[in-house]
């Protein structure tokens, strides 16, 4: 029997398992992908200044290169079509950057070099199709039948949908997001954006010398514009976004996501613990998932390295691990619902109050702090 068996060695599984490497304990990674590969292709993740500290901890940051990681020096957070805007900048919060924008391919690629390093038996190909637990162990039911044993399964698949005995509230938002690769006519200096548009919100995330854009809209809306010919897309691009960036020249890898907000409740069962998306799936407006999952990881890592092997994934360490992340993982689902809710609105009578926000955001030192500290560290 193993101690622990990570389902999904994705960004939040693997990063768990490089936070307890050193425990000495026999840990097996799961994993459905082929070596080297992502399941769902590439986005770009922005990552708090927290994400950083905890990739630099565990040797992950040295292994992404230099031109990998561009850190965000401003967020311009504005509406189309209506007043109020904000601008939220590294220097004066005194970082050295608000955050930074990482490719989920690369990322992903650092991590699972640094769990070669390791000596942590990761299983390429491993498709976990069910997670059950008794009192004394649990069970990683893999495709074809096998059964991986271990004192505590972490389940980081990030959908969460395999564990026995966890409920899972669902709501669809009836949106899904659009990811692309953009180029523009002159640099991005580090510039992020966040546009409410009539359609949807639009973020612009400088990654590399391109912009990641995610942009918000109706599955029948996505499907038409993954079909328009590149410059069809840059011009309704455009006219979205209006005179604040309209110097799009090219886009590439055209995707769509599919966007509900998932709550595993509790996040915990006999024997198993669910982590990032699998706990929590939220909407990416404020490109807050990832960071909260890091979160679920690093203090999961901190609980299994202080709890004694034989207590491992016992009521107790299960019981103390919900209890340190319920506030962070409430507050982060209400932050995003509330901020997709107000930013995501349509219609002229919404854009009036969205505005007068905006506008009080830029205006009240007090309060542009506090929104930035919780996009950048999260509320709890
Ligand atoms: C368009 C978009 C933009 C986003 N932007 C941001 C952002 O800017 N910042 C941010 O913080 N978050 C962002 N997010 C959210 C972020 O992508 C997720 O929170 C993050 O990827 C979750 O990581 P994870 O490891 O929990 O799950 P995943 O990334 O889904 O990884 C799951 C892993 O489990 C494996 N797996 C899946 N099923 C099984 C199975 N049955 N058996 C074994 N292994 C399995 C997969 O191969 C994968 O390796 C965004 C999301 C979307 C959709």
């Amino acid at each position: 029997m193993h101690d622990v068996a990570i389902v999904g060695a994705g960004p939040v599984g693997g990063t768990l398992a490089l936070a307890i490497a050193q425990s000495g304990l026999s840990i097996v990674a799961l994993d459905a992908r082929e070596a080297g590969s992502t399941l769902r292709g590439d986005r770009s993740l922005a990552i708090s200044h927290v994400g950083r500290l905890i990739f630099e901890r565990l040797g992950i940051f040295a292994r992404l290169a230099p031109a990998a990681v561009t850190p965000i020096t401003a967020i311009d957070i504005s509406q189309a079509r209506a007043f109020g805007t904000t601008t939220l900048t590294a220097d004066e919060h005194g970082l050295p950057a608000l955050g930074y924008v990482i490719s989920y391919r690369a990322l992903q690629a650092a991590i699972d070099d640094a769990l070669a390093a390791t000596g942590i038996e990761l299983r390429h190909g491993c498709e976990v199709t069910m997670v059950t637990g008794t009192p004394a162990s649990a069970h990683a039911i893999v495709a074809g039948g096998d059964a991986v044993e271990a004192r505590l399964a972490v389940v980081a698949d990030g959908t969460g949908a395999a564990v026995a005995g966890v409920a899972r509230k669902r709501r669809d938002y009836g949106q899904v997001a659009l990811v692309a690769k953009l180029t523009t006519g002159s640099p991005h200096g580090g510039v992020a954006y966040e546009r409410f548009t009539t359609s949807g919100p639009v973020a612009l995330l400088p990654e590399g010398e391109r912009y990641g854009l995610v942009w918000t809209m109706t599955p029948q809306a996505a499907e038409e514009a993954v079909a328009w010919s590149d410059e069809r897309f840059l011009a309704e691009l455009s006219r979205h976004f209006g005179a604040r960036r309209d110097d799009f020249t090219s886009v590439r890898e055209r995707k769509t996501f599919p966007l509900s907000l998932e709550l595993a409740q509790p996040a915990v069962a006999a024997r198993a613990v669910l982590v990032g998306n699998a706990a929590q799936s939220l909407h990416p407006i404020a490109g807050q998932g990832f960071n909260l999952g890091l979160r679920d990881a690093f203090e999961l890592a901190q609980e299994i390295n202080a709890t004694p092997r034989d207590s491992l994934g016992g009521h107790a360490m299960l019981a103390r691990y919900a209890a340190r992340r319920r506030v962070d993982r409430y507050a982060g689902v209400a932050f995003t619902h509330g901020l997709s809710h107000i930013f995501a609105l349509d219609g002229a009578i919404f854009a009036w109050p969205r505005g007068l926000a905006l506008a009080a955001l830029d205006a009240l030192p007090f309060a542009k702090r506090a929104f930035t500290r919780a996009m950048l560290f999260g509320l709890s």
